[in-house]
């Protein structure tokens, strides 16, 4: 296991992981077992059964826990096996605030399924404090943050917010998928839980699906672990194994993903054929100062107006060859997105429109090709759908 005290590209490699005692094996081996002998009744060597734990998804949880800088770690099928176990820590009456602006999946979950279970539901502008703080009630248990969000890129405080929570014996639970803990770590600013989809950048590959909960809290971690292991959400050791080989180049591929898509958004900036570019590293970002002191880069997704009506819009993301089509993020590769059209579709015009969310807006998520043939790619797209 690394040193806590080596940097996160050292831990990215080692944290959590020795080569294998018994054969030299230098990778965590794949322990594909749902079972374990045991010496005696109850006598066993530190594993039961395959839900409870497994030696591949301990090695990938101590890992995370290190990136987070964090001392527990516990991973889930998917990021959202991972958003409902934090909702498990809650009980009927109690009340979340959140984001106007989470995942659509987060959204759906608290309300088309903790509603059900009678946990009531605030969505503000976490940007501004004074709603935040208005919206706090008795029976708030628990602050969740996404930052920065999707698909505006709009940068939320977490210490701010931390503090909002604590102010009211609530926790915090931030999701950093879209930074990662390369970029931005929460547990230093006062968060209680970091949530992550590990589909994204942490696996990289867009080869799994699966998620993960870190916290530096011993109480929470044993909770957390409780309704892992009796809700029964828990990945595979081959995604185990595919998150960990993601995690070891998360340093190289976060530097040219944030060293592209701060290229990329400069020259969308500069383009004829764009109203307004949505990237947190630009200096007319509305959150660009916060993003320079909480984040130590800005990351790989950017959004963008196209000078275009919809069906332009809709033909100018079917253009493109080297950015694929696709709804998700944090690959190598580059993908793009009309979230009107696609991921935020089921959200009504006028609301959508209300949010900032324009027909001929578009999402990318910035891989790590050559920056120059994602340009020509966006400017041969352009002079297809545009007139
Ligand atoms: C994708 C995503 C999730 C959900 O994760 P899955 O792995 O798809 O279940 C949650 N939060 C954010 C910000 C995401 O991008």
């Amino acid at each position: 296991m690394s040193d806590d005290d080596e940097h996160i590209e050292t831990r990215a490699i080692h944290a959590g992981q020795e080569p294998d005692e018994e054969t030299g094996a230098l990778m965590t081996p794949i322990f594909a077992n749902s079972t374990y002998v045991q010496d005696g009744p109850g006598d066993h060597r530190g594993y039961e059964y395959s839900r409870t734990g497994n030696p591949t998804r301990t090695d990938l949880e101590d890992n995370l826990a290190s990136l987070e800088g964090a001392e527990y770690g516990r991973a889930f099928s998917s990021g959202m096996g991972a958003i409902n176990t934090v909702l498990n820590l809650l009980e009927a009456g109690d009340h979340v605030v959140a984001g106007d602006d989470v995942y659509g999946g987060t959204h759906r979950i608290f309300t088309q399924v903790y509603e059900d279970y009678d946990v009531d539901f605030d969505f503000v502008d976490t940007t501004d404090h004074d709603e935040v703080r208005s919206a706090m009630r008795e029976s708030t248990e628990l602050v969740w943050v996404e930052t920065p969000t999707n698909p505006l890129m709009n940068v939320n405080d977490i210490g701010a917010l931390a503090d909002i929570a604590h102010e009211h014996d609530a926790l915090c639970a931030v999701d950093n998928t879209f930074a990662t803990p390369y970029l931005q770590r929460p547990i230093e600013h006062g968060a209680d839980v970091v949530c992550h989809s590990l589909t994204k950048y942490l696996g990289g590959h867009s080869d799994l699906v699966a998620g993960a909960l870190i916290t530096d809290d011993e109480d929470i971690d044993e909770q957390l672990g409780f309704y892992q292991n009796s809700v029964g959400a828990t990945p595979s050791p081959f995604d185990c194994f595919l998150v960990l080989r993601g995690t070891k180049s998360l340093s190289v591929r976060m530097d040219r993903h944030c060293e592209n898509a701060s290229e990329l958004a400069h020259w969308l900036d500069d383009h004829d054929s764009v109203d307004t570019v949505y990237y947190p590293g630009l200096e007319s970002h509305p959150h660009h100062d916060l993003a320079a002191e909480q984040m130590d880069d800005f990351g790989g997704m950017l959004s963008f107006e196209l000078d275009a009506s919809l069906d332009e819009a809709s033909e100018f993301v079917s253009e493109t060859e080297v950015f694929t089509l696709a709804e998700s993020l944090g690959g190598v590769e580059s993908l793009i997105e009309q979230p009107a059209a696609m991921t935020h579709a089921a959200i009504p015009k006028a609301e959508r429109e209300a949010a900032g969310l324009t027909d001929p807006l578009i999402r990318a998520s910035v891989g790590i090709e050559n920056v120059d043939d994602l340009k020509a790619d966006l400017q041969q797209a352009m002079d297809a759908a545009l007139d």
